[in-house]
């Protein structure tokens, strides 16, 4: 993080602006709105801070800019178009360590200014840290049609509120669950078109219908947090990832995954490598229970898809068992994510018109599968958990059958800046990857489409960031 994201109370407080032109006028009507007393000093008024000396807005004094403009200022913007003069404001504001920005040189600022969406009292700063704002303004407006423009209404309703339902809800969790519902609900939605009387009303039904005891049973989302790439959750797994009081993590669930669940939630790492299971799964199962008993709001993540080969069917038997209400929340499994970011279609007209998911590692570590099926001509194989047993995977689809020239796959890491795609034939495989000792998890794709990555590879790894999927 190039800066930290802070916002500051300017109100009633002197904030100088070097320059008379129209970028210095904006700047200075940015810092009118948040209440600041703008003084302006430049040689000349442009317009626009022309008219705003005469609506008395504006403090002005005509001249250049002296190191005493400074003086019970709380922070300056370098709004000039002399980069001398730029350079210099921002020299004496260092000097006196006040904040200072200087208008498109990022490196002379102590402070930059973001694009803004205000929803007041709700207000979103997006900011590139001055290398790219063309790009933060684009995402900016990709916000500004997200949120509805009546979300400040909503803020005012829930400040409006506040002390009356935090006097029925002496818990906090119980309040935080109440909000919740009545800023995503129906509610929200009254508001959302206009509606803020029936929305009050239906407001103070709601609080008079409540007990204000603490809620005693919670709920588990099951939840698939995808194969890596954050960019592939659903929107409803996200929802729940953001509301949820507990997260019950394995190996599986990517750190950018992680990253995306709600920052004061409670995570629990349950663990689950090859072999070497950090809480057996019956514990799990139990935790699972014990938690939502508690009243918590349980978000089980898990990677790929929870219904394929993630144990999400043992999982929620016992919350039915004991009665814990639960969600299923899909994700994309690691077949599709490998295939997808590796450029191997699963099917396809010509290669293959089924396509079977495996798992080639099995309780008693040998791989027992049923090879007459496996090596039918025209599908796809896909092998989950498949590289301790490669070696057995190749030669025994080869023993069954199928030509020793079967193009086979291995994807590394699938989706994520760390994904690598092995390519060789069922013969050539098994010594590629002792060769190149892939990084766990992979994943093993077995029929002709495998030819079709030469051309349809599109995914380029690139590490963007630190914090990056990784296991
Ligand atoms: N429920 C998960 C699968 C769990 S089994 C899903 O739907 O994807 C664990 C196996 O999934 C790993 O051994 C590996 O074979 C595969 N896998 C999971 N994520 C992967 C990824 N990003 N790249 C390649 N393989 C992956």
């Amino acid at each position: 993080m190039e800066f930290l994201p802070v916002f500051l109370n300017v109100r009633g407080r002197r904030c100088l602006v070097v320059g008379g032109g129209e970028v210095a006028a904006r700047k200075a009507a940015l810092l009118q709105q948040a209440g600041g007393r703008v003084a302006v000093v430049a040689p000349q008024l442009g317009k626009t801070l022309q008219e705003s000396l005469e609506k008395r807005e504006i403090a002005y004094r005509q001249g250049r800019f002296e190191p005493r403009d400074l003086e019970s200022a709380h922070l300056v913007v370098a709004a000039t178009d002399n980069p001398g003069v730029n350079a210099r404001v921002a020299e004496e504001a260092g000097e006196r360590r006040m904040p200072v920005n200087v208008v498109d040189e990022p490196e002379l600022c102590t402070f930059v200014v973001p694009s803004i969406i205000d929803r007041s009292p709700i207000v979103i700063a997006v900011s590139s840290g001055g290398a790219a704002p063309v790009l933060a303004r684009l995402v900016r407006a990709r916000l500004e049609t997200l949120i509805p423009a009546t979300y400040g209404r909503l803020a005012k309703l829930a400040a409006d509120y506040r002390q009356r339902v935090k006097d029925k809800f002496r818990h906090p969790p119980d309040r935080r669950k109440f909000w919740e519902r009545v800023l995503q609900g129906p509610i929200a939605e009254m508001v959302f078109s206009g509606r803020d009387k029936a929305a009050r009303e239906a407001l103070d039904a709601t609080l008079k219908a409540e007990t204000g005891e603490p809620g005693t049973m919670g709920e588990v989302y099951l939840v698939g947090g995808g194969p890596g790439d954050p960019d592939l959750l659903t929107f409803r797994a996200l929802r729940l990832m953001q509301q949820a009081d507990v997260v019950v993590y394995d190996r599986l669930v990517a750190n950018a995954v992680l990253e995306l669940t709600r920052r004061d939630a409670e995570r629990i790492y349950v663990g689950k490598e090859r072999d070497n299971h950090a809480l057996p799964q019956e514990k799990i199962n139990q935790l699972l229970a014990r938690l939502a008993k508690q009243g918590k709001r349980v978000l089980r993540l898990k990677g790929g898809d929870p219904f394929i080969f993630g144990r999400g069917g043992e999982e929620i038997d016992t919350l039915a068992q004991e009665g814990v209400p639960f969600q299923v929340v899909p994700g994309i499994t690691a077949a599709s994510g490998s295939a997808s970011y590796a450029g191997i279609p699963l099917t396809h007209r010509d290669y293959a018109q089924a396509c079977v998911f495996v798992t080639g590692h099995l309780k008693d570590h040998s791989v027992n599968l049923n090879w007459q099926m496996l090596a039918q001509p025209q599908q796809t194989v896909v092998f989950y958990m498949g590289l301790k047993g490669l070696d057995e995977i190749c030669g025994q689809l080869i023993a069954h059958g199928v030509s020793p020239d079967m193009p086979a796959a291995l994807v590394q890491q699938a989706t994520t800046y760390r994904q690598r795609v092995f390519i060789g034939s069922l013969t050539t495989l098994p010594g590629i990857a002792h060769a190149a000792q892939p990084k766990p998890p992979t994943l093993i794709i077995v029929g002709e489409v495998v030819r079709l990555h030469e051309k349809l590879a599109w995914f380029e790894p690139v590490e963007t960031t630190v914090a990056d999927s990784e296991w």
